[in-house]
């Protein structure tokens, strides 16, 4: 997934182990909505072409 706004990428197969790796950290749950945990902007699949 990429966020748009930070232009940081996080790769598919990383979502669920930094998911639970903020989650226990910081508790926050934005990956599961699919949001950026650094700017809560909805994060997009893939960076733009
Ligand atoms: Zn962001």
């Amino acid at each position: 997934m990429y966020c748009l706004r930070c232009e940081r990428e996080i790769p598919d197969d990383e979502m669920d182990k930094k998911n639970e790796e903020l989650k226990t950290l910081y508790g926050i749950d934005s990956l599961e909505k699919g949001e950026c945990p650094v700017c809560g902007n909805q994060m997009v699949r893939g960076p733009p072409v």
